[in-house]
């Protein structure tokens, strides 16, 4: 017999109905379960993603399929805080010479 992940899990919760009973696995799958929900994910570009999650609740994100350079084919510089600006405005004149 070949054991795959699956006859695996249906081996152990065989086992586990001979021990216990099919009523007390059934509420045992169920206490183990994390709760699992439908949640908005934000992106700061603007796009919801809608998605299944243990987190419960709405999250936001800094990059997503919509706006990463990998998905959109365009370079883009992501700029935190004005930091190149800063920068250019300080080496600016060192670095053109
Ligand atoms: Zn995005």
């Amino acid at each position: 017999m070949i054991i795959t992940c699956g006859t695996l899990l249906i081996e152990i919760i065989h086992q586990a109905e001979q021990r216990h009973g099919p009523k007390e696995v059934f509420q045992m799958q169920n206490a183990i379960h994390p709760e699992y929900k439908q949640i908005a994910a934000t992106c700061s570009c603007g796009n919801v993603v809608n998605v299944g999650s243990t987190v419960c609740k709405d999250i936001t994100l800094d990059i997503c399929g919509a706006c990463h350079p990998f998905y959109t084919g365009t370079q883009r510089v992501v700029d935190t805080g004005g930091r190149i600006e800063k920068f250019k405005s300080r080496f600016g004149a060192l670095a053109s010479k």
